[in-house]
Protein backbone atom coordinates (compact mmCIF):
# COMPACT_ATOMS: atom_id res chain seq x y z
CA UNK A 1 0.00 0.00 0.00
CA UNK A 2 1.15 3.22 -0.65
CA UNK A 3 2.69 5.44 2.11
CA UNK A 4 0.32 8.21 3.01
CA UNK A 5 1.52 11.99 3.09
CA UNK A 6 0.41 12.63 6.97
CA UNK A 7 1.63 16.68 6.81
CA UNK A 8 -0.98 16.67 3.79
CA UNK A 9 -3.53 14.57 5.31
CA UNK A 10 -3.67 17.07 8.18
CA UNK A 11 -3.86 20.13 6.26
CA UNK A 12 -6.77 18.85 4.44
CA UNK A 13 -8.60 17.75 7.85
CA UNK A 14 -7.99 20.63 9.76
CA UNK A 15 -9.71 22.61 6.72
CA UNK A 16 -12.52 19.82 6.72
CA UNK A 17 -13.02 19.74 10.39
CA UNK A 18 -13.92 23.50 10.53
CA UNK A 19 -17.52 22.61 8.83
CA UNK A 20 -17.93 19.55 10.76
CA UNK A 21 -19.12 19.21 14.13
CA UNK A 22 -17.36 17.03 16.56
CA UNK A 23 -14.12 17.07 15.53
CA UNK A 24 -11.12 15.18 17.13
CA UNK A 25 -10.08 16.73 19.97
CA UNK A 26 -6.73 17.57 18.67
CA UNK A 27 -8.10 19.01 15.46
CA UNK A 28 -10.08 21.07 17.61
CA UNK A 29 -7.52 22.51 19.77
CA UNK A 30 -5.26 22.87 16.41
CA UNK A 31 -8.35 25.00 14.57
CA UNK A 32 -8.50 26.95 18.28
CA UNK A 33 -4.77 27.87 18.79
CA UNK A 34 -3.28 26.53 15.53
CA UNK A 35 -0.96 23.54 15.48
CA UNK A 36 1.61 22.72 18.02
CA UNK A 37 4.08 21.65 16.31
CA UNK A 38 5.55 18.62 18.44
CA UNK A 39 1.83 17.51 18.94
CA UNK A 40 1.62 17.70 15.11
CA UNK A 41 4.29 15.17 14.62
CA UNK A 42 3.76 12.85 17.22
CA UNK A 43 -0.07 12.57 15.58
CA UNK A 44 1.31 12.44 11.96
CA UNK A 45 3.70 9.25 13.84
CA UNK A 46 0.64 7.43 15.13
CA UNK A 47 -1.13 7.81 12.73
CA UNK A 48 1.30 6.19 10.54
CA UNK A 49 2.01 3.13 13.31
CA UNK A 50 -1.66 2.67 13.22
CA UNK A 51 -1.96 2.32 8.92
CA UNK A 52 1.00 -0.09 9.05
CA UNK A 53 -0.32 -2.20 11.67
CA UNK A 54 -3.58 -2.03 10.19
CA UNK A 55 -2.37 -2.75 6.36
CA UNK A 56 -0.16 -5.75 7.93
CA UNK A 57 -3.36 -7.48 10.12
CA UNK A 58 -5.78 -6.78 6.37
CA UNK A 59 -2.56 -8.36 4.31
CA UNK A 60 -3.18 -11.36 6.52
CA UNK A 61 -6.75 -11.58 6.70
CA UNK A 62 -6.91 -11.91 2.60
CA UNK A 63 -4.34 -13.71 2.28
CA UNK A 64 -6.30 -16.57 4.47
CA UNK A 65 -8.75 -15.87 1.53
CA UNK A 66 -11.29 -13.63 4.24
CA UNK A 67 -13.41 -11.30 2.24
CA UNK A 68 -16.30 -9.79 4.50
CA UNK A 69 -15.35 -6.85 7.11
CA UNK A 70 -17.43 -4.57 9.29
CA UNK A 71 -16.00 -1.20 10.09
CA UNK A 72 -16.86 -0.53 13.68
CA UNK A 73 -15.83 2.63 15.53
CA UNK A 74 -14.32 3.81 18.57
CA UNK A 75 -15.37 7.51 20.16
CA UNK A 76 -16.13 8.25 16.02
CA UNK A 77 -15.33 12.00 15.02
CA UNK A 78 -17.49 13.89 13.08
CA UNK A 79 -16.19 12.82 9.50
CA UNK A 80 -16.17 9.23 10.32
CA UNK A 81 -19.33 8.26 12.32
CA UNK A 82 -21.38 7.72 8.66
CA UNK A 83 -19.29 4.80 8.61
CA UNK A 84 -20.58 2.89 11.55
CA UNK A 85 -21.24 -0.38 11.13
CA UNK A 86 -20.66 -0.79 7.49
CA UNK A 87 -19.82 -4.19 5.91
CA UNK A 88 -16.94 -4.16 3.13
CA UNK A 89 -15.28 -6.50 0.46
CA UNK A 90 -11.75 -6.53 1.31
CA UNK A 91 -10.35 -8.76 -1.27
CA UNK A 92 -13.20 -7.66 -3.97
CA UNK A 93 -14.69 -11.21 -3.55
CA UNK A 94 -18.53 -9.55 -2.76
CA UNK A 95 -19.13 -7.22 -6.20
CA UNK A 96 -22.19 -5.30 -4.03
CA UNK A 97 -19.71 -4.49 -1.29
CA UNK A 98 -17.25 -1.80 -1.85
CA UNK A 99 -13.77 -1.54 -0.67
CA UNK A 100 -12.63 -0.95 2.72
CA UNK A 101 -11.92 2.34 3.62
CA UNK A 102 -7.93 3.27 4.26
CA UNK A 103 -7.39 3.51 8.12
CA UNK A 104 -6.85 5.65 9.78
CA UNK A 105 -9.88 7.49 7.50
CA UNK A 106 -9.08 10.91 9.43
CA UNK A 107 -5.66 11.01 11.57
CA UNK A 108 -7.05 11.19 14.79
CA UNK A 109 -9.30 8.68 15.05
CA UNK A 110 -8.51 4.61 15.37
CA UNK A 111 -11.26 2.70 14.17
CA UNK A 112 -10.72 -1.08 12.86
CA UNK A 113 -11.93 -3.71 10.81
CA UNK A 114 -13.55 -6.59 12.17
CA UNK A 115 -14.33 -10.00 10.40
CA UNK A 116 -18.04 -10.46 9.48
CA UNK A 117 -18.24 -14.34 10.06
CA UNK A 118 -21.52 -16.19 9.44
CA UNK A 119 -21.14 -17.03 13.28
CA UNK A 120 -21.05 -12.86 13.77
CA UNK A 121 -24.16 -12.14 11.57
CA UNK A 122 -26.20 -15.35 12.35
CA UNK A 123 -26.19 -13.95 16.02
CA UNK A 124 -26.94 -9.94 14.71
CA UNK A 125 -29.67 -11.66 12.72
CA UNK A 126 -27.80 -10.18 9.28
CA UNK A 127 -28.55 -11.99 6.41
CA UNK A 128 -25.08 -11.87 3.98
CA UNK A 129 -27.54 -11.11 1.15
CA UNK A 130 -28.86 -7.82 2.46
CA UNK A 131 -25.73 -6.54 3.54
CA UNK A 132 -25.40 -4.51 0.08
CA UNK A 133 -28.20 -2.42 1.55
CA UNK A 134 -25.97 -1.54 4.37
CA UNK A 135 -23.20 -0.41 2.36
CA UNK A 136 -21.48 3.31 2.70
CA UNK A 137 -18.80 3.47 -0.31
CA UNK A 138 -15.53 5.47 1.49
CA UNK A 139 -15.42 9.54 -0.28
CA UNK A 140 -11.80 10.28 0.10
CA UNK A 141 -11.34 14.42 1.07
CA UNK A 142 -10.40 16.28 -1.55
CA UNK A 143 -7.15 18.44 -0.83
ZN1 LIG B 1 -12.35 10.48 12.46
Amino acid sequence: MAARDWDAEIDAWTERFRTIPDPPEVFARAIRDGWDPAERAALAADAEDYAARHDGWLREITASGWDLVRLDLRDPCGACVRYSGAPYSATGATPDLPPPPPLPICPACRHTLNLLTPFFMQSLGIHPEDLADDAVPYEPIEG
